[in-house]
């Protein structure tokens, strides 16, 4: 059997920063599991859906991010078994651990949504939310003669909850740009009593976006069904039950989402399925060896590449000082960022934490919508992101650990 100090479950945006950090910190025995050789840039797929960059910028090869001196392992985790320290994969590997870092992100649940796996991709029926789907989001756009565009935010968590509207706004942007703003409606179907769940931002939004370019919103409102031959969506009321059939042109899906099912099935789980982790210190509650990071963790902030960001540094010094026989003291703020996209050149940059309150990083109002704040997504992000977070550092800004 195989035998590592440190091994991390996920080489996604969480799991390679990890290891990289533990990389610069001296540590020789990591391994990374990942089944994918390839690695996506997903905040890209807004813009990819937008017709603003190609999907292929989204994606690098898994084996030119691997830090030296990590292994991977190309493999899937299929089971935990943390009392005894050790786990098996799908490929029927069984590999034992000094430490366990666990961030294999968030499962889509396609099949959730009656009609949603065979239509997805045709007809009209569209979604950021994979790489394969994605170019089907600008095609539908592009394509769009006026009627009806019909989008969802099921219930959450789900990862990027800006991501939805975002998708929204950049259709109804073009749409104006095309001069059939007129002849379209927007309707926009969401599961929550709130545009966003921080207020400070969600006010912004309301008053600022959502009403000024008459979007049509239906707050406690689910997409359960689609048939695609009638082309209509199947909506619940989620305050009474009853279900009303929309008329679509153009449906953006974003499916529901959850912890992995090998994690809700393990004894690493909390009752929502999620790693039942402090939300100060990221340790594991009951495994006092295990850690958990980003979308797969309870953390109790919205899921975003952001809050991994963040989250990162925490983890690895309290992971550091647990090895070296201390107690783990640095604490996570629920710091997460969320780059509302608005229209073509616009943006309202969220940052907050665990209350909701804002913790903006820039001297200016950052609720107005900024083509500055727009260059930041398009351009700056993503370096911070595949030369910064991924290779252990959060540069350019000296990381809030
Ligand atoms: P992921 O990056 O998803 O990585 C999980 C990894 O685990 C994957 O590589 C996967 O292959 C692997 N894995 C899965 N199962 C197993 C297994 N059984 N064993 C081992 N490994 C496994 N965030 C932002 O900050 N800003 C944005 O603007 C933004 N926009 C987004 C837009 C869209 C459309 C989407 C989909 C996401 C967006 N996000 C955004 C969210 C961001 O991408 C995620 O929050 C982030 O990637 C979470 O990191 P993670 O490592 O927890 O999960």
């Amino acid at each position: 059997s195989i035998h590592h100090q440190i091994v991390i479950v996920g080489g996604g945006a969480a799991g390679l920063g990890v290891a990289a950090r533990l990389a610069h910190a001296g540590c020789k025995n990591v391994a990374i599991i990942e089944p994918s050789d390839k690695h996506y840039y997903q905040p890209f797929w807004t813009l990819v859906g937008a017709g603003v960059v190609k999907r292929e910028q989204s994606v690098r090869p898994t084996a030119g991010l691997i830090p030296n001196g990590a292994k991977w392992i190309q493999d899937a985790v299929s089971e935990f078994d943390p009392a005894a320290n050790r786990l098996r994969t799908r490929g029927g590997k069984d590999i034992s651990y000094d430490y366990l870092v666990v961030a294999p992100g968030l499962q889509i649940d396609w099949h959730k949504i009656k009609g949603l796996p065979e239509s997805l991709g045709k007809n009209g029926v569209c979604s950021n939310y994979s790489y394969d789907a994605v170019n089907s989001t600008w095609e539908n756009i592009r394509n769009f003669k006026g009627g009806n565009a019909v989008f969802n935010f099921p219930p959450p968590p789900i990862k990027c909850a800006g991501a939805p509207q975002k998708a929204m706004y950049l259709a109804e942007d073009y749409f104006r740009r095309q001069g059939i703003r007129d002849k379209s409606r927007l309707v926009y179907y969401c599961a929550t009593p709130t545009i966003f769940s921080a207020p400070h931002y969600a006010k912004a939004l309301t008053e600022q976006v959502v009403k000024p370019r008459d979007i049509e919103v239906h707050f406690k409102h689910d997409l359960v069904e689609i048939r695609a031959a009638a082309k209509e969506a199947v909506i619940q009321n989620l305050d009474n039950g009853e279900t009303i059939l929309q008329p679509y042109d153009m449906l953006h899906v974003v499916p529901p989402m959850s912890a992995p099912d090998f994690v809700k099935q393990s004894p690493l789980a909390n009752a929502a399925g999620y790693v039942d982790v402090s939300k100060e210190t990221l340790q594991h509650v009951r495994y006092p060896n295990v850690f958990s990071i980003g979308d797969a963790s309870s953390l109790p902030t919205s899921k975003t590449a952001a809050a991994v960001r963040a989250q990162s540094p925490f983890l690895v010094t309290n992971l550091l000082a647990v090895i070296a026989g201390r107690q783990p003291t640095a604490n996570y703020d629920g710091y997460t960022s969320c780059p509302l996209i608005t229209g073509y050149g616009k943006l309202i940059l969220a940052e907050f934490d665990y209350d909701l309150n804002p913790c903006e990083t820039f001297p200016f109002d950052q609720r107005k919508e900024r083509y500055s704040m727009y260059l930041l997504k398009r351009y700056v992000l993503p370096v911070m992101y595949w030369d910064g977070m991924l290779k252990g550092s959060n540069f350019p800004k000296p990381g809030r650990a």
